[in-house]
């Protein structure tokens, strides 16, 4: 197992951290729909991408036909 040399104080942890915070997405309004979606992606609500249709969605799932 490796072993570090030197303790590492709060500060210098710190301030190794001080970089490491995430950064929100910037998405985009869908052409096709205007819901937001990641850039460079396929809309998630519609299936769209560059105005053609990539991926078919259902029309609706029922959640209730298998309980009943
Ligand atoms: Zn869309």
């Amino acid at each position: 197992m490796a072993v570090q040399q030197n303790k590492v104080s709060k500060s210098r942890r710190n301030n190794r951290r001080a970089h490491d915070s995430l950064v929100a997405a910037n998405p985009n309004e869908c052409s096709n729909c205007g819901e937001l979606k990641r850039p460079h992606h396929v809309c998630p609500s519609c299936g769209h991408y560059d105005d053609r249709e990539i991926v078919a969605m259902a029309d609706e799932i029922d959640l209730d036909e298998d309980a009943a």
